[in-house]
Formats: C-alpha cells, sequence, structure tokens
C-alpha cells in the first residue's frame, strides 16, 4: 500500500503519517523533512536550498525526485509508503509513477485534506511558536500557498483521471482526519 498524503501547507499531512506510520508499519518519505535535516547538517545539499525554502518556494525538481529514489532504495522490504510533501509538480509526480512501476508496485491511494486558508494560516502561526521553522513566517507561508496553488493544485487531475484521489475534511480534528483516513485506507485494501 503506497498513499500519498495531499493538501496545502500545515493541512496536518505530517501529523497523520506519523500516525499511519505508527499504526500500519508504513515508511513516512517527507521531503520538507530530509530536506530540513539536509539544512540542520550544513550538507552541500543544504546550503543550496536553505534559501529557497526559506523563501518558501520549491526546489528544484531533480534535487526531491533523486532524494526520494535513493530512499524508495533503502527500504526494499517495506509494507509501503506514505508520501507527504512530494510529489508537489506534474514532473515529480510522472517521475513517481515511474519509479513505483519500476519497482512493480504503484500509488494506491491519494489523501487530500482540504482546509480554508484562514485556519492554515493559524495552523502555521501555532507551529512557528513551537517549532519555530524558518519558514513559517506570515511572508514565507504565503508564498508557500500561493505555490501550492500555483504548481501543486495541478496534480489534483492528474490522480482524478487515475481514479485514486479521496478528498477529505481537514478541518476536523486530529482524530477525526484519523479516523476518515482508516476508512479510506481500509477501503482501499479491500
Ligand atoms: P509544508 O507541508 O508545511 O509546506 P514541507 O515541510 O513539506 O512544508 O516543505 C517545506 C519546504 O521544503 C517547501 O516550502 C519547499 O521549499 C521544500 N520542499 C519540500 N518538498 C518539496 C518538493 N516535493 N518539491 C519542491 N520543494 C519541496
Amino acid at each position: 500500500m503506497n498513499l500519498i498524503l495531499f493538501g496545502p501547507p500545515a493541512a496536518g499531512k505530517g501529523t497523520q503519517a506519523k500516525r499511519l506510520m505508527a499504526e500500519r508499519g508504513l515508511i513516512q518519505l517527507s521531503t520538507g523533512d530530509m530536506l530540513r535535516a539536509a539544512c540542520e547538517e550544513g550538507s552541500d545539499l543544504g546550503r543550496r536550498v536553505q534559501a529557497i525554502m526559506n523563501a518558501g518556494q520549491l526546489v528544484p525538481d531533480e534535487v526531491v525526485i533523486a532524494l526520494i529514489e535513493a530512499r524508495i532504495g533503502e527500504h526494499a522490504d517495506a509494507p509501503g509508503f506514505i508520501f507527504d510533501g512530494f510529489p508537489r509538480t506534474v514532473a515529480q509526480a510522472e517521475a513517481l509513477d515511474a519509479m513505483l512501476a519500476a519497482r512493480g508496485s504503484r500509488i494506491d491511494l491519494v489523501l487530500l485534506l482540504e482546509v480554508d486558508d484562514d485556519e492554515l494560516i493559524a495552523r502555521m502561526s501555532k507551529r512557528a511558536a513551537d517549532e519555530a521553522r524558518a519558514d513559517d513566517t506570515l511572508e514565507a507561508f504565503t508564498r508557500r500557498l500561493a505555490a501550492y496553488r500555483e504548481q501543486t493544485a495541478s496534480l489534483i487531475p492528474h490522480y482524478i483521471a487515475q481514479g485514486k484521489l479521496i478528498r477529505l475534511d481537514g478541518m476536523a480534528g486530529v482524530e477525526s482526519v484519523g479516523a476518515a483516513i482508516d476508512t479510506a485506507v481500509g477501503a482501499a485494501h479491500a
């Protein structure tokens, strides 16, 4: 079972990915987490992407595609993956489809967490207070929302056409969203 947690920044993808990982043993692959780790290590990659991330823009497709490809390769016997924050562009989605197909696998389900902009900004502000992420300023966040609307939301038709997209009410609480995800994952398994 491979699934994509999809939706705007601060919609709750990371929270739900961690729940699914704990409950189902799926491996969470978060490009945001990987890129932040690279920045913290101060690696060449981290130095290259830091300014782009702080500005709320997308890092180049080839960078994130290479990160995902390497991680998938490290977990050859995983029961499945949760993609969180990837893919964000059509090129990334096509690369992911090809990568999985090469392994005789595929995306089974795309869960779209729908959340209003006002609520996203409230969640981002709370996270800024708790975690002090460099890109959780109102200015950078507004750019991330714009990048989502302009570049990432165009993937929704890609996955509707594949019959894989399920819309969930991301405005509900963490537990309710988790229950809705469990229902969707259970139905996809059946
Ligand atoms: P959020 O879900 O809150 O938007 P992420 O942690 O997923 O945040 O991503 C943080 C930043 O990392 C993005 O704003 C972007 O600069 C970069 N990033 C993460 N994933 C990708 C991706 N798949 N493609 C391009 N850039 C990415």
